[in-house]
């Protein structure tokens, strides 16, 4: 059977609770996700049934995975928890459910297949940051350079999901 590994951002967007697919994840994502109070219960129907698999990466794959993170820059995005979920995937050869943007990013660059959550374009907000080409300088809410001139150019910048939200309900 093949098993697709989960993020901790695929548990906060309900994929596997939504989904008859089986799945893996890290002791240190199911922790992450264990104030997620009102899953509690499909949690355990997920371990029970076998749809949901605890699994972690080995010492030689979190090792490999963080090198890469420091190559990629992702490194200071990525929690040990999200590595653990890169790692996992890396070593299984499985699909990584994710939208961070940043495990995405460095589960791509390992040539990790990367499964989208589907629902994306919803939470998929960012905050535009204004910036002046010349001068590197930044703006918000500004069209303006106000030291040369020039007509800003606008960059988005994606905000986390897991900062962004709160899940103590
Ligand atoms: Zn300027």
């Amino acid at each position: 059977m093949e098993f697709r590994i989960y993020d901790a951002s695929a548990f906060y967007a309900g994929i596997p609770f939504a989904s008859s697919d089986s799945g893996i994840t890290s002791t240190l994502i199911f922790e992450e996700i264990q104030h997620i109070k009102k899953n509690h219960g499909a949690i355990e129907i997920l371990l029970s049934t076998g749809r949901l698999k605890i699994l972690d990466p080995t010492a030689d794959s979190m090792k490999f995975i963080t090198e890469q993170a420091r190559k990629t820059g992702d490194i200071q995005k990525l929690s040990i928890a999200d590595m653990s979920g890169i790692a996992l995937a890396f070593e299984l050869k499985s699909k990584l459910i994710t939208d961070d943007f940043a495990v995405s990013n460095l589960a791509k660059n390992l040539r990790i297949h990367v499964e989208p959550i589907m629902t994306k374009g919803i939470r998929d907000v960012g905050r535009w940051i204004y910036y002046c080409a010349g001068c590197k300088k930044e703006f918000v809410g500004e069209e303006f350079c106000d030291q040369c001139g020039n007509k800003l150019n606008r960059k988005l910048i994606k905000e986390s999901f897991k900062k962004n939200h709160s899940h103590n309900n």
